[in-house]
C-alpha cells in the first residue's frame, strides 16, 4: 500500500477532529447575536493575554495588527522603520502605509532572522521604529534587540505572525522585550481562525488601551473621534473559533516540534540544509525550510512525486517593483538574496502522519541520490 500524497498543507482533518466544538462555539454566537465586540472577544482576548502574562487585543488581521500599531505609535511621514526584506510583504507593506520609510537590512544566513549588528548600524536620527520578524516560527534575540532599540529609545513592535508559542533564548515571549508583538490568525498560521484574524500583545495597559481605541476609528466615546484610526476589529465567531483552538496550540506546535526533529534528523549529513535554531530558542515551526542544491529540480521533483512544497520567500522586499521608489539594487543584500535562491519549505503540520513525514524525506533525500 502506498502512503497518500502529502500536500503542503491541509485543514480538514483538524476540522474534523474540533467539528463538535467549533460548531457549538459558532452557535453560541449566533445565538447571542453579539457579533462584534462583546463577550466572545473579551473572552479570547483574556485567555491570549494570559498566556503572554501581557494585554491581548483581537485585531481583524496580522496586517491590520502591524498597521495599528505603528499607527497607535504614531510611526508616519518622516520615520524610518528598520526591518527585514526575507519576511512575507505585509511587514514592509504596513510601514509604507503609515507613510514611514522601510529600511532594510540584511538576514543571518544561518537562521534567516533579522542581523542584530545590521539593525544597530542603520539606525539613524529618522528612526522611528524597529520591526523584527520572528520568522518560520523562531524568534529573534529579543533581549539583545532590546539592549539596541534602548539605548536610542526607540520602540520595538515584533512582527510574531509566525511564532505564537515561540520562545527566545532568555525562555522570553512575544511581547516580553518590546513595545508590542502582533499576531495574525491566517488559516494556515500555527494557530489559524476560519478566515482572517490577528491581535496585538503589550505589557503596556495604556498602550493595550489605545490599541483598542485605534481598532474603532480612534474613539474615545461614541461619535467622539480623538485621532485617526480604522475599522480593525476581530469578528466574534473568530474569537469563538479561536478559543477553542487555543487550547490545543501547545500539543500542536510540540509535534510540529517534533516533526522538525525528524527532518533534521533525516537531513542531517546529506546535500540538504536543514533549518538552523539558534541556540536556546524553542522553535514552533511555523515553517521548515531547506536550503536546497537545485532547489527548482527538487521543488519539481517533489511535485512530480505528490509531496507539496513552496519557496518562502522567492523575491526578497527590497527589490519588489512597489519599493523601486527606496532605490534599493540587486546584490545589495546578498544573504537574503541568496537565501531567495535557495529555500524550499516542505510539509510540517500537526495533523501529518509519520508515514507522511518519512514519505516527505524519503522522497527529498532520494532526489539526491
Ligand atoms: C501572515 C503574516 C503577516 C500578515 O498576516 P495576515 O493575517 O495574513 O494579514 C505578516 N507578517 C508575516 C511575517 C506573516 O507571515
Amino acid at each position: 500500500m502506498s502512503t497518500p500524497n502529502v500536500p503542503l498543507f491541509e485543514l480538514t482533518t483538524q476540522y474534523q477532529l474540533l467539528r463538535p466544538e467549533i460548531e457549538a462555539a459558532v452557535i453560541k454566537v449566533l445565538e447571542s447575536q453579539q457579533f462584534t465586540g462583546g463577550w466572545a472577544v473579551e473572552s479570547f482576548e483574556q485567555k491570549l493575554g494570559a498566556l503572554h502574562g501581557a494585554h491581548a487585543v483581537a485585531i481583524s488581521s496580522g496586517t491590520d495588527a502591524l498597521l495599528a500599531a505603528l499607527m497607535a505609535l504614531g510611526i508616519g511621514a518622516g520615520a524610518e522603520v528598520i526591518t527585514t526584506p526575507f519576511t512575507f510583504f505585509a511587514t514592509a507593506g504596513t510601514i509604507a502605509r503609515t507613510g514611514a520609510k522601510p529600511v532594510f537590512v540584511d538576514i543571518d544566513p544561518d537562521t534567516f532572522l533579522i542581523n542584530l549588528p545590521a539593525v544597530a548600524a542603520a539606525i539613524t536620527p529618522a528612526t522611528g521604529a524597529i520591526m523584527p520578524v520572528h520568522l518560520f516560527g523562531q524568534m529573534v534575540n529579543a533581549l539583545k534587540l532590546a539592549e539596541i532599540a534602548c539605548r536610542h529609545n526607540l520602540p520595538v513592535i515584533e512582527d510574531s505572525a509566525q511564532s505564537i508559542g515561540a520562545l527566545d533564548a532568555t525562555g522570553a515571549v512575544m511581547g516580553t522585550h518590546s513595545r508590542c508583538a502582533a499576531l495574525s490568525f491566517y488559516p494556515t498560521k500555527n494557530l489559524g481562525a476560519y478566515g482572517d484574524g490577528g491581535a496585538l500583545i503589550t505589557r503596556d495597559a495604556t498602550l493595550a488601551a489605545r490599541f483598542k481605541q485605534t481598532r474603532q476609528h480612534g474613539e474615545t466615546s461614541r461619535y467622539h473621534h480623538e485621532f485617526v484610526g480604522g475599522n480593525f476589529r476581530l469578528d466574534a465567531i473568530q474569537c469563538a473559533i479561536l478559543e477553542v483552538k487555543l487550547k490545543y496550540l501547545d500539543q500542536w506546535n510540540n509535534r510540529r516540534r517534533a516533526i522538525g526533529a525528524y527532518y533534521n534528523q533525516r537531513f542531517a549529513g546529506s546535500a540538504v540544509i536543514a533549518p538552523v535554531t539558534a541556540p536556546g530558542n524553542h522553535h514552533v515551526y511555523h515553517q521548515y525550510v531547506i536550503r536546497a542544491p537545485k532547489r527548482d529540480a527538487l521543488r519539481d521533483h517533489l511535485t512530480k512525486h505528490g509531496v507539496g512544497c513552496n519557496i518562502y520567500y522567492p523575491r526578497s522586499l527590497h527589490l519588489q517593483e512597489c519599493f523601486a521608489n527606496l532605490g534599493y539594487k540587486p546584490g545589495q543584500f546578498p544573504h537574503t538574496e541568496q537565501a531567495c535562491a535557495e529555500v524550499l519549505a516542505l510539509p510540517i503540520y500537526p495533523e501529518l502522519t509519520d508515514a507522511q513525514i518519512t514519505r516527505v524525506a524519503d522522497t527529498v533525500l532520494a532526489f539526491y541520490q
